[in-house]
C-alpha cells in the first residue's frame, strides 16, 4: 500500500479553455458578451471595504430576500450560493442519499457525472432520442433523485411546464432538481409547480443572464423542507459561503429588471440572427432557448472547424464526447462577434469546398 493508492481517482470536469491571451472572441462558455448592470458595478465601486473585516451575512440574508422578492416567495424558499455549481453540490449532498441511483439524461450537464463519482452517489443516465429529446416516460422508474436541466445543455432545447409536471407527477418519492441555469433567455420557469410539489428544486445563476460569471452567484428555490436541507449541508461544511462584496453585487443586479430584460433582449435577437446565418450555410440546429446553438454540419466535422475557428482566435465548445462529437457549442456574442464568427466559417467552407 502507498499514499499514492488512497489519493482521489477522478476524472474532473473540464470548463471552456481559457487561452491565454488577450485579443480572440470568447464564445466556449456562454458567458454573457455584455457587461452586468450598471447598477452591481457601482454597488461594487461603492462598496465600503472596511466592512471586509466582518463576516457577510452567513446566509445572505438581503440577497435571499431580493431574488425571493423578484420570484413571488418567501425568503424560507431560497439559499443563496457561490455560483449554482456550489448549490448543485450541496443539493446533491442534502438530496442523494438512497441507495438507488438518481438519473438524469445522457446527454446533459456534464458535472452530474463528476459530482455523483466524487460523492459516492449511484447514478443511471437515460438516453435522449437522436433529436436530442427527453421523454418523461423515461423517469417513472424506481429511482434516489431527478436532475433535469430546462432548456438542457448543451442541446439548447427548451421544455413546457407539462414536461417538468410529468417528470414530478412520477416522481413524488424523490427529489426532483430543475437547473434553469439558461431559463431567461426564452425557457419556461418551473417556479409556479413550486406550490404544487414539495420535492421539486429549481437553480438559477448570475452567470448567464446576469453577466456575473466572475463572481460567482447562484441560487436554490424549493419548499421550506428542502431549502432547510441545503442550509444544513452549507453549515456542516462552510457556514460563510457569498462573500459580502459579491451579496451586495447580487442584490442591485436583481433590483435592476429594466437593465436585465433590455440585455436578454440584445442576446436574443443575435440568437436568431446567428441561427438563420448558420442554417443559410447549411448547419442543422434545433431553436434555442438559451445563449448559445449547438450546430452540426452535414458536409465539415465539428472538431475540423472547432480547430480552424482557433487558428482565427475564435474559441467555441467541442466536446469530445459519443453521440455529440459531431456538434458546436456556440456561445451568442455581440453582433461584432457574431459577424468575425459568421465570416470565419465562410472563410473554411471556400477553403474546403
Ligand atoms: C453554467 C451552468 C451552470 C453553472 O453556473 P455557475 O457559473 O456555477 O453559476 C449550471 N448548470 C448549467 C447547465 C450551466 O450551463
Amino acid at each position: 500500500m502507498s499514499w499514492r493508492d488512497n489519493l482521489i481517482k477522478i476524472e474532473p470536469y473540464v470548463a471552456g479553455e481559457q487561452p491565454n491571451k488577450t485579443d480572440f472572441i470568447k464564445l466556449n462558455a456562454n458567458e454573457n458578451p455584455y457587461p452586468p448592470s450598471p447598477r452591481a458595478i457601482a454597488a461594487i465601486r461603492g462598496y465600503n471595504a472596511e466592512n471586509l473585516k466582518k463576516y457577510p451575512s452567513a446566509n445572505a440574508v438581503p440577497l435571499v430576500n431580493a431574488i425571493a422578492k423578484r420570484e413571488g416567495l418567501q425568503p424560507e424558499n431560497v439559499f443563496a450560493g457561490n455560483g449554482t455549481d456550489d448549490v448543485l453540490s450541496l443539493c446533491f449532498r442534502a438530496f442523494f442519499n438512497s441507495d438507488k441511483p438518481i438519473i438524469f439524461p445522457d446527454i446533459t450537464y456534464s458535472f452530474n457525472t463528476v459530482w455523483c463519482d466524487i460523492l459516492n452517489i449511484p447514478y443511471k443516465t437515460i438516453p435522449v432520442d437522436k433529436n436530442f429529446s427527453i421523454d418523461p416516460a423515461d423517469y417513472a422508474r424506481p429511482n434516489g433523485g431527478v436532475v433535469i436541466a430546462n432548456p438542457n445543455a448543451p442541446t439548447s432545447i427548451g421544455r413546457g411546464l407539462d414536461f417538468i409536471r410529468a417528470i414530478l407527477d412520477s416522481n413524488r418519492d424523490s427529489v426532483v432538481i430543475v437547473d434553469e441555469a439558461y431559463v431567461d433567455f426564452g425557457g419556461v420557469t418551473a417556479v409556479p409547480l413550486l406550490k404544487e410539489y414539495d420535492n421539486l428544486v429549481i437553480t438559477r445563476t448570475f452567470s448567464k443572464s446576469r453577466s456575473m460569471a466572475g463572481m460567482r452567484l447562484g441560487w436554490a428555490m424549493g419548499g421550506k423542507e428542502v431549502i432547510s436541507a441545503i442550509y444544513a449541508t452549507k453549515d456542516s461544511m462552510n457556514s460563510y459561503p457569498v462573500d459580502s462584496i459579491a451579496q451586495a453585487a447580487g442584490v442591485a443586479s436583481i433590483e435592476d429588471e429594466e437593465y436585465f430584460q433590455a440585455t436578454l433582449k440584445r442576446v436574443i435577437a443575435t440568437r436568431g440572427r446567428l441561427t438563420a446565418e448558420l442554417r443559410s450555410m447549411g448547419f442543422l440546429l434545433p431553436d434555442s432557448q438559451t445563449n448559445f446553438v449547438f450546430a452540426s454540419h452535414p458536409r465539415y466535422s465539428a472538431k475540423d472547424i472547432f480547430e480552424f475557428l482557433k487558428t482565427r482566435d475564435i474559441y467555441v465548445r467541442w466536446f469530445n464526447k459519443p453521440r455529440i462529437d459531431n456538434y458546436l457549442r456556440i456561445t451568442v456574442g455581440t453582433d461584432g462577434e457574431t459577424d468575425m464568427l459568421v465570416s470565419a466559417l465562410k472563410e473554411v467552407m471556400n477553403l474546403w469546398n
